[in-house]
């Protein structure tokens, strides 16, 4: 599932190549997607309204319209958002940047993972914004921006990692106050900070060296704030590398994230640790895999 740099890398590319576009049209073979509306209703209340801007909490998505709507995606497992060119006069298929251009520039959007396309908006400019989702468990809702704010699964979120209300104070307020809960499942609670999730929490932990399993009231101040730290340093990097490509994700180009390259244990179970080289290990952890160096990390 994309987390928060893969979800921030999409919000950057969506302020960069959609944000005043109008949207004319919205198509779809899967309504089911589409919260709170019939598919008519919701072609019919989006169409006209420019796009003000991207932003997102956690791996939730909201773009803002005008006249007071915003319209919140989450991608769930497989989506990801793709930005495109139309062809004149052909409605449904349409080319890329690079290929209009005719630059040197790859073209990905031939790849089978982004070719599941259930969901397109129309922009006046001819640029579509195209939703490739192979599972369909992604979920699109449009709305007054404070009915969005008000939705229960909005509601229940906690602070975003990158949030700069997100201090140290307030990550020990929050370790406190689940003073059981092992640290592994604690940064993957979106109710308590939201955007850490499957790959980001073995990749925060080995840089802080500390074990998925210990409790928190374990920890020592030097430790948290080591975790702390690694929060923000992993995360930072990974939008640096436009996210993590293990499997479905890609940007809004369709081109792979490049964070798995320099990953030091997620997916590398069986393998040397590269500072120790102790076999680093997978271990089922709160229904997913945790992966950890069981000699750097204590
Ligand atoms: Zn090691």
């Amino acid at each position: 599932m994309p987390e928060l740099p893969e979800v921030q890398t999409i919000i950057d590319d969506l302020n960069k190549k959609i944000k005043g576009e109008t949207i004319v049209d919205f198509w779809s073979d899967w309504p089911k997607a589409i919260k709170g509306k019939s598919l008519e209703n919701f072609k019919k209340e989006i169409k006209g309204r420019k796009i003000l801007n991207a932003r997102r909490i956690g791996k939730n998505i909201f773009i803002d319209l005008s006249g007071g709507k915003t319209l919140y995606v989450h991608l769930k497992m497989t989506g990801h958002l793709l930005i495109k060119f139309q062809i004149p006069n052909s409605k449904l298929k349409t080319k890329s940047e690079s290929q209009i251009s005719k630059s040197k520039e790859p073209d990905f959007f031939g790849e089978r993972v982004n070719q599941y396309i259930h969901h397109i908006w129309y922009f006046k400019s001819k640029k579509t914004m195209e939703f490739s989702d192979l599972r369909k468990f992604a979920k699109i809702v449009l709305d007054d921006e404070e009915k969005i704010n008000n939705l229960p699964e909005v509601k229940a979120l906690g602070i975003d990692a990158m949030d700069p209300k997100f201090t140290f104070k307030v990550f020990n307020e929050i370790l406190d106050k689940k003073s059981k809960t092992p640290i592994g499942l604690l940064l993957m609670d979106q109710g308590l900070i939201a955007g850490v999730g499957n790959i980001y929490r073995s990749e925060i932990l080995y840089g802080a060296g500390i074990l998925p399993q210990r409790k928190n009231s374990d920890l020592s101040p030097e430790e948290r704030k080591k975790i702390y730290q690694n929060i923000l340093k992993v995360l930072k990097k990974a939008i640096k590398y436009r996210g993590t490509s293990d499997s479905d994700y890609r940007d809004t180009s369709g081109a792979k994230g490049k964070f798995q390259e320099v990953m030091k244990v997620y997916n590398r179970e069986g393998k040397k640790c590269e500072k120790c080289d102790t076999i680093v290990v997978r271990k089922k952890f709160g229904q997913r895999s945790v992966f950890f160096c069981p000699d750097c990390q204590k």
